[in-house]
């Protein structure tokens, strides 16, 4: 199916209510593998990390990694699932190149978690509720290339490579109930969840969650249904959408295909999908195996999972402040407007501009800094603000340099532009670049009188009542002092010499 087969957004949501599935996949940043001992550190040569059970040799045993199993409890607790008491792992059976094993070791009906919800909250504000079936543990496969071919894809390539590092490294799938409701808001309510799991997994200390590294992937079931039906339409499954606006764009896609497809008197098949990042469509990936097709069976290697409840209520107790939770109550402490709390995450600047607060700064001055001139910069350069090489104690420097006076707004910017360029801390690039503020009252003095001198009409006309011409005084002083007195105090010193009330 090419675009232009695409019925027009409207016009799909006019005849069908959209329903959508999402899994997620989350890497975690446990040490080691889910079931044996090898490193998962990123980068290591191919094969490098891996050991007979990760590879599947026979009489290999697999032991299950105590943190993988705690991690999945935490992210099972703070999306409010209930912890099971008893679960075992089970064998899904299938051959793929990249599973050494022939069988990934997951969980089916028996999983860690299950029945849960997690509140994402819209751009204008809407609290949106998604329904949680399950979270369960698994494992990753490893990694194929082909090569040789035009696309990478395994079509016209002449050999492919296998590195089974990850094959192994634990993964927590997230599984959520059928999302019903949301109407013409499904691709945003789709981006909304991921990106609100995304900000949990990272509190929870459990995972990065890089979805760009593949750290944490979705994918989007989708069907149609007729408007004012209760049965649910065929779905299709676009697998491994791995950015948030590729979420979005993914399901509205697929509501404009089927669409398009039922309006015309087709039939949709279950399948998966691949997306295309390019111009935002799918095409078609494989005929979708039903659960049978996996001949699921309990893992005989493995004991069950029976975590004490004692254990299960501690991790709750320590469970930290939910992402969501601490986003309102910093917008209540900083007093700023939903839409600029947004900005503040859009452009990943609240713990930046928390840790600046930490480090002594006011709030103001934090988040000016950090969304004004820092986030002017990260975007001249193409870079996100956490990556620039300023530190929030840097930032935190800064604003205590102009609010102790040393520093006007000027030389604050041109102070933070030399710790930028990496000529040391905020005192360093003050002292090597000579930009105090000339607050020496001796030096100031001699400037205005210069001034003064200098520009004998203007001084007239302002002891003549004309005081709105101490404009330009204040600027020659400024010019001769290059911009390193205060503005404010140069005025008042003119003023007085002059004999006028300011
Ligand atoms: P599979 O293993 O085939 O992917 P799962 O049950 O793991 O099946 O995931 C299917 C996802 O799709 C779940 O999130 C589920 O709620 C959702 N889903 C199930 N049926 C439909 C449907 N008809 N339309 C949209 N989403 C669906
Ligand atoms: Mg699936
Ligand atoms: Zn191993």
């Amino acid at each position: 199916m090419t675009v232009t087969d695409l019925v027009s957004y409207e016009d799909a949501l006019a005849s069908y209510d959209p329903v959508m599935g999402l899994e997620v996949h989350v890497e975690l940043g446990t040490k080691t593998k889910m079931f044996c001992g090898c490193a998962t550190t990123l980068g290591a040569d191919a094969n490098a990390q891996t050991c007979p059970t990760c590879l599947g040799l026979p009489g290999s045993l697999p032991v299950v990694n105590a943190i993988g199993v705690e991690s999945a409890i935490k992210i099972g607790l703070a999306l409010n699932c209930s912890i099971a008491e008893w679960c075992r792992f089970a064998r899904k059976n299938y051959f793929y190149p990249d599973m050494p094993k022939n069988f990934q070791t997951s969980q089916y009906d028996e999983p860690i978690a299950f029945d849960g919800y997690l509140d994402v909250q819209l751009e204008d504000g809407e609290v949106f509720r998604v329904q949680i079936e399950r979270a369960h543990m698994e494992e990753d496969t490893g990694k194929s290339t082909h090569v040789g071919g035009a696309t990478g894809r395994i079509h016209g390539a002449s050999h492919s490579l296998l590195d089974y590092n990850r094959a192994g490294i634990p993964l927590i799938e997230i599984v959520t109930k059928p999302i019903e409701g949301a109407g013409e808001r499904a691709p945003e309510v789709a981006k909304a969840y991921v990106a609100e799991l995304r900000e949990l997994i990272k509190a929870l200390g459990v995972s990065e969650a890089r979805m760009e590294m593949g750290q944490m992937r979705c994918d989007v079931n989708l069907s149609l249904r007729p408007n004012g039906t209760e049965t649910f339409g065929t779905r299709s499954e676009t697998k491994n959408v791995n950015s948030l606006r590729s979420v979005e764009r993914a399901a509205r896609f697929e509501i404009q295909r089927h669409a398009a497809v039922l309006s015309s008197g087709g039939t949709i098949v279950q399948e998966t999908r691949h997306f295309h990042e390019e111009d935002g469509s799918t095409t078609a990936g494989r005929i979708k195996d039903n659960a049978e097709d996996y001949r699921y069976f309990p893992e005989p290697d493995l004991v069950p999972v029976a975590p004490a409840r004692a254990w299960v209520e501690e991790l709750r107790a320590a469970l930290p402040e939910l992402p969501r939770v601490r986003r309102n109550r910093l917008r209540e402490e900083w007093g700023v407007t939903a839409h600029d709390m947004q900005s503040i995450l859009n452009a990943g600047a609240v713990d930046l501009i928390v840790a600046t607060i930490d480090a002594g700064a006011g709030s103001a001055a934090a988040r000016k800094w950090w969304m004004g001139e820092l986030a002017r910069r990260a975007n001249e350069d193409g870079v996100e603000l956490s990556a620039l090489a300023i530190t929030p104690a840097q930032v935190a420097r800064v604003a205590a340099l102009v609010d102790e006076g040393s520093l006007n707004d000027k030389l604050a910017r041109q102070t933070i532009e030399g710790v930028l360029a990496g000529e040391g801390d905020p005192d360093t690039v003050v002292e090597k670049r000579g930009l105090k503020v000339v607050s020496d009252e001796g030096a100031l003095g001699a400037a205005v009188d210069e001034a003064i001198a200098g520009n004998a009409a203007i001084a007239d006309k302002i002891r003549g009542g004309k005081v709105a011409a101490a404009g330009a005084l204040v600027g020659a002083v400024m010019k001769a002092t290059r911009g390193q007195a205060d503005a404010a105090r140069v005025r008042e010193l003119i003023l007085e010499k002059l004999g006028v009330e300011g």
